[in-house]
């Protein structure tokens, strides 16, 4: 028997075989794209190895940070696609551009994905990152390595100022014991203020990691403070 393919363009609606229209994946692939030199927080707009004012403030622990695409229309909306209407469709309009990104950092060891806020896993009952990182793997023949805990909070997160909420993010990550004399690259969706990144990267080398380097999908154009 044979299966009709084609259903609807997640940003369109056109009927496609790939869950994205070639119309729809072009304006994706070229629309939003990040163009070197970025600062080591993924940032654009500075000289060549520049870095933005707050990484001048307060440098990052990690070494770099790759990013291909602005969080902004389209890529927005197929990223809000994954979180409605579960995975699978968004992954499978995601795969292709996925697969034309090309290894950013040879010499990384392992992909470890970025875990998300408990809460939000439970809600979507998939982690995002995770699930980037299991696609690069294999374009990438580099291995998963989940090598992050992420504790759950105690006590109340609400009406704690921002200053008090980085501080608890600080401690929200752990290294598991394999992260020891590795080169490794953290893995997220979105990257916002770059706060997770850098709490992440600091667990990781604290745990012994060699470097830590953050590859993203998309980044937020919003300055750091
Ligand atoms: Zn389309
Ligand atoms: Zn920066």
């Amino acid at each position: 028997m044979l299966f009709d393919l084609a259903e609807p363009c997640l940003l369109c609606g056109r009927r496609s075989p790939q869950g994205l229209c070639r119309l729809c994946a072009g304006e994706l692939r070229d629309g939003g794209a990040l163009y070197d030199p970025l600062c080591r927080c993924g940032l654009p707009g500075t000289e060549q190895g520049g870095l933005c004012g707050r990484c001048l403030r307060r440098p990052p622990p990690f070494t770099s940070t790759y990013c291909h695409w602005v969080y902004q229309f389209p890529l927005d909306r197929l990223i809000n696609a994954y979180k409605h209407r579960g995975c699978l469709p968004a992954e499978r309009a995601l795969e292709p551009l996925l697969r034309e990104q090309p290894l950013p950092w040879p010499d990384a060891e392992v992909l470890c994905p970025l875990p998300a806020h408990w809460r939000r896993r439970l809600a979507r009952g998939f982690d995002q990152a995770e699930r980037l990182a299991l696609i690069l793997a294999r374009h990438w023949q580099r291995p998963v390595a989940p090598l992050l805990l992420r504790h759950r909070p105690t006590g109340h997160q609400q009406g704690l100022g921002r200053a008090e909420r980085v501080r608890n993010l600080r401690h929200a990550f752990l290294a598991r014991p394999g992260a020891q004399y590795r080169r490794i690259l953290l893995i997220d969706d979105v990257m916002t203020t770059g706060t997770s990144a850098r709490a992440a990267s600091r667990a990781l080398l604290e745990g012994g990691a060699k470097e830590v380097r953050v590859w993203a999908l998309a980044r937020t154009l919003q300055q750091e403070r």
